[in-house]
């Protein structure tokens, strides 16, 4: 009996999606590997058909079925539904981690040819400001929420390790910007360092993210793996893809607790879509990472090695710098199924295993603390009122409150008690008050109490308790 094929969701997407997925789909069937493929439709369509989320609820099925997608781009067409089909992707199926692997490709010249860039950014995909959790606070200061959690930092640090692992890379960078961002940053950072010594094999470093965007440009060779948060990862991969020839040849795998999505980095690319012209290169390199991902590591090297070949041999599409006479995308993927089974004479095949993904914790995950304690809190209120006027009558309504006025800050800087620098207010103002007796605990009753008398007198919008775990201050001090 010949044993089942492995089932695979195929969504070809907008714009160029259909041409570049049909070009990987006819590499993937020209290496004879025994996946099947089940074609969905998401993005642009769905969202005509009515369908707010731009996935269809067959699309979903599909997916919890198979677990493996190969997708094009989406487009979320303007006044159709009001989110991106891709955001419901990642969020429906977490994909909490997004691995974009560039290296430096034969015949695509850069500026920094010759210097062999092979670096992959591993970032996290589903926390993050990019969580999109905001508000206007006033009419006029937005805030956005910059959630990061002792959860996602492990689970995105284990999989940049074992992802390391399974390509025998040296080194792996985790970049942050601790410095500022002690808290969420910051976290981490320290979940790095307290997981970086279980992979002795692999050398491990912490570098600040303006440095390693300055260091990218300067001497990216220096780099292997980076590991990073989502918006800096965001940034960093697309500087990445930059350095080595731009999106059209930059793959990427977005890797979940039981479903991964491999796809281009591109998008639609609505300007050149139905003509023939588009670069398959990245769509097909997603569905070599994809073939690794289900065990089928020879078919997946026998990929790579096929692209490589057709860019020596100097086939090249119109989006390469220097192109006389361009390939069509098909002309472009005849060559790569023509070049199946040869290898490079410059980069041959690499000795990259199956990743060996972190279990999933299921359940809620919880962080423990043996003590807590409640100390004061911040509350957000709305005034006009210089800083000096507005602390006086704080003061003034504190008189028979456990709290007192400890300092009040605008945009972060603090202005009362006033350190005498001139500072452009906004109608914006933190107020942290803090328990007068410093052993004594806040109780909520207290809290709900304070939040009366403030609110007889201006417009608050935000509390922030400010607690204490294990005896450690649990939130940032002011700057200056
Ligand atoms: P884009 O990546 O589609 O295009 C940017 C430029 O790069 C265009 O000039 C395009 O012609 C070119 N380009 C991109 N891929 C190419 C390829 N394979 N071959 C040759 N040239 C290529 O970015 P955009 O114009 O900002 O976005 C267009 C649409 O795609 C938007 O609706 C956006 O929301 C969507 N998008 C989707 C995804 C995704 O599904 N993951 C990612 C990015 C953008």
């Amino acid at each position: 009996m010949t044993p089942a094929k492995r089932k695979i969701t195929v969504l070809p997407g907008d714009g160029i999606g259909p041409e570049v997925v049909e070009s990987a789909l006819k590499v993937i069937e020209a290496t004879n590997v025994a996946v099947e493929f089940e074609k969905c439709e998401a993005g642009a369509r769905a969202f005509e058909k009515g369908i707010a989320t731009g996935i269809p609820k067959e699309t979903i099925d599909s997916i919890e079925r198979t677990r493996v997608v190969l997708k094009g781009p989406l487009e979320t067409p303007i006044g159709h539904g009001n989110r991106s089909a891709n955001v419901t992707l990642r969020t429906l199926f977490e994909t909490y981690g997004n691995i974009r692997p560039v290296r430096e490709l034969p015949g695509v010249q850069t500026a920094f040819t010759g210097r062999k860039l092979d670096i992959v950014i591993v970032r996290e995909n589903v926390e993050d400001l990019y969580a999109g959790i905001e508000y206007m606070q006033t009419p006029g200061v937005a805030e956005g929420l910059k959630l990061i959690s002792r959860e996602g930092c492990e689970k995105i640090i284990k999989l940049a390790f074992a992802f390391a692992l399974a390509e025998g890379r040296k080194r792996v960078h985790c970049a942050t910007k601790a410095n500022i961002m002690k808290l969420t940053e910051g976290l981490l950072q320290h979940t790095f360092e307290e997981f970086a010594p279980r992979y002795p094999s692999v050398e491990s470093k912490h570098i600040l993210i303006d440095n390693c965007a300055h260091q990218l440009a300067m001497r990216p060779e220096q780099f292997d793996v980076i590991v990073t948060t989502n918006m800096n990862g965001d940034i960093l991969s697309d500087l990445t893809s930059g350095l080595t020839g731009g999106l059209g040849f930059a793959p990427s795998a977005n890797i979940g607790n039981d479903v991964s999505i491999f796809e281009a980095v591109h998008g639609s690319a609505p300007d050149i879509a139905g003509k023939n012209k588009a670069n398959p290169t990245a769509l097909i390199l997603s569905a070599a990472m994809m073939l690794r991902h289900v065990g089928e590591g020879k078919a997946a090297n026998d990929v790579e090695q096929a692209v490589l070949v057709t860019l020596e041999s100097g086939i090249r599409t119109s989006d390469m710098i220097g192109v006389e006479k361009p390939a069509t995308t098909t002309e472009f993927t005849q060559a790569v199924i023509a070049n199946l089974g040869q290898h490079s004479k410059v980069s041959p095949p690499k000795d990259y295993r199956q990743i060996e993904l972190p279990p999933a914790q299921l359940g809620v995950n919880a962080v423990p603390a043996e003590s807590r304690r409640v100390t004061g809190l911040d509350v957000y209120i709305e005034s006009d009122l210089n800083p000096s006027k507005l602390a006086a009558g704080l003061e003034q309504m504190l008189k028979p409150s456990p709290l007192k006025l400890q300092m009040i800050t605008n945009r972060g800087a603090m202005v009362f008690p006033s350190n005498g620098r001139r500072v452009s207010l906004v109608d914006h103002f933190r107020c942290r008050f803090v328990l007068r007796d410093e052993a004594a605990v806040l109780a909520d009753v207290e809290i709900l109490a304070l939040l009366g008398l403030l609110g007889a007198r201006h417009r608050w919008m935000h509390v922030e308790k400010l607690q204490e775990f294990d005896g450690v201050p649990a939130f940032s001090k002011s700057q200056l």
